[in-house]
């Protein structure tokens, strides 16, 4: 067995007991695959969390606790059998402004948080030169799982590769609740594959990017991601100007 399947295959049981014992459960019952019907605990813990979502017992914060939790055992498309970590989302589960990219890469499968590599060091930087933190806004992307060249190797490096309409489509209800429980201001779409899950455009990004759309009712600021940027610097002017923007709707009312 390789080393790294003999990690991953670690730290989905550590997972796996941490989740469980969350649950208050003293023991961890066999993990259901997609073809296997679900055990007696592993229904009840189904329940128990679609019953507090029903109730609106939780609070937002719980509410994506909650949610972390099924995404954490998601394999609904092939993404969750080859990532490491789902990366499920960082930062104020009440935020105004929300930042969305397209899928974890190398550093976030590795570490289980979005943009943390250095398109995300870049990003950070945009998120404090418009006065905001990583803790006040809400980072996220439209599919949850490391999207990888070749899926048997996630040690490697450069294997990263954009998510599949398919993927995103199977991931998309978990944006959506994110979204609904959030309730920001103005979602911005980092990048073109964003940009076309979010506002389901074939317009490439150069043409698209500043353009406000709006998505499940709220503003959509579409613009280029970091990694592009750091690419191309000459195209920091039009991100600034675009969350520039961003700011002046979320202090005014008007973009
Ligand atoms: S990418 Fe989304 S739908 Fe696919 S396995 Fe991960 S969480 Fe589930």
């Amino acid at each position: 067995m390789k080393q790294s399947e003999y990690l991953k295959i670690l730290n989905m049981s550590k997972r796996t007991l941490e989740e469980y014992l969350n649950w208050g459960e003293s023991e961890v019952p066999n993990v259901a695959s997609d073809k296997e019907p679900m055990t007696k605990k592993q229904s009840v813990i189904k329940k128990d969390i679609q019953g507090k979502f029903s109730k609106n017992t939780l609070g937002s914060k719980e509410k994506l606790e909650v949610l972390k939790k099924k995404i954490d055992f998601c394999v609904d498309c092939p993404l969750g059998k080859s990532r490491l970590n789902a990366v499920i989302g960082v930062g104020s589960p009440n935020a105004d402004l929300m930042f969305v990219g397209e899928g974890p890469g190398f550093d976030e499968d590795h570490k289980g948080e979005p943009f943390v590599g250095k398109a995300g060091q870049l990003l950070t930087k945009i998120i404090e030169a418009m006065g905001f933190t990583r803790e006040t806004v809400y980072i996220a992307n439209i599919v949850k799982c490391h999207p990888m060249i070749d899926p048997a190797n996630p040690e490697k490096r450069s294997n990263d590769r954009p998510p599949t309409s398919i993927e995103m489509e199977t991931c998309r209800h978990y944006l959506d609740k994110q979204i609904e429980i959030i309730k920001p201001k103005i979602i911005v779409a980092l990048g073109a594959s964003s940009t076309k899950g979010l506002s389901y455009t074939e317009e490439t990004i150069s043409k698209i990017r500043g353009i406000i759309k709006e998505y499940n009712g709220i503003k959509l600021m579409p613009t280029y991601h970091p990694a592009a940027l750091l690419r191309n610097p000459n195209l920091k002017k039009s991100v600034w100007n675009d969350m520039k923007r961003v700011m002046r709707y979320l202090s005014t009312g008007e973009i």
